[in-house]
């Protein structure tokens, strides 16, 4: 009897070896290596929403502007990464639709261009955002002036199931990413104001969270990027120039270049 129950432990543990090595093979050696393979770059705003508007300017106009030549230099430098934009022309993709583009995509990376506007005509600066919602309180305005751009839609009520962009209770909803997506997210941010700051020589406002729609249901990292105040004359000068368009584009470029090459390193 005693033999016969040792014979069978003995067999179960032969039994288990192969799967034990399997796991180690699969961990070790079979583990394929991520690969930033697809990005989604979304130029705010659009056809009859105009964005925030300067004195010359209007934020539709220069987030296009911008997001087209990063695209454009993702192309030409990053062959191996697939640009999808969430618009190409002057038309008016919801603010439901734009992350939905990049989970349909199974985008890697998504990246919200914007332009910025303060009652403050002296404010300016560039800042990025992140989905969170730490001191988002003070940056209220943004995030109210953001999200309500859902208003302009038709049967808003209904897509966005009682969303009151201009509520903060409303806000009780947005819930964070997952962590590693979230430090992702901080990560390609940080390098983007880095970018703005050490090679376009702009003020960087810095790195902020709130509770933007447009960041809240990507299923990838994603950043939101304020290129400058369009009520500052100065900026708005700045952003409405070719090389002005050239300078940040390049440096938002080059941020997401470095994150490829962080994030495929380890
Ligand atoms: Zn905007």
């Amino acid at each position: 009897m005693e033999r016969s129950k040792n014979k069978k432990i003995l067999l179960s543990l032969i039994l288990c070896i192969p799967f034990l090595f399997g796991g180690f093979i699969t961990n070790e050696t079979m583990m394929p290596k991520f690969r930033m393979k697809k990005i989604v770059l979304d130029a705010g705003h659009g056809g009859r929403d105009p964005g925030n508007i300067g004195a010359r300017a209007k934020e539709k106009d220069i987030n296009l502007a911008v997001t087209l030549l990063v695209g454009k230099y993702i192309k030409e430098n990053l062959p191996d990464v697939e640009v999808v934009y969430t618009r190409k022309d002057d038309s008016f993709p919801t603010l439901k639709e734009r992350p939905m583009i990049a989970n349909r995509n199974k985008a890697d990376l998504f990246v919200s261009i914007h332009s910025n506007s303060a009652a403050n005509k002296s404010a300016y600066g560039t800042e990025t955002f992140v989905m969170g919602t730490k001191h988002f309180e003070s940056n209220f305005d943004i995030v109210k002036r953001e999200n309500s751009v859902i208003l302009l839609e038709d049967n808003y009520a209904e897509n966005y199931e009682g969303f009151d962009p201009s509520s903060p209770e409303s806000y009780m909803m947005f819930n964070l990413m997952s962590k590693v997506h979230f430090e992702n997210s901080v990560s390609l941010a940080d390098n983007i104001e880095k970018q703005f700051k050490d090679r376009v020589g702009r003020k960087s406002r810095g790195v902020k969270q709130g509770p933007f729609y447009v960041l809240w249901t990507p299923s990838m990292p994603s950043v939101l990027v304020e290129l400058g105040f369009l009520s500052n004359t100065t900026e708005e000068r700045f952003l409405m120039s070719q090389e002005g368009k050239e300078y940040m584009a390049s440096a938002i470029f080059r941020s997401i270049r470095d994150y490829k090459e962080s994030i495929e390193a380890n």
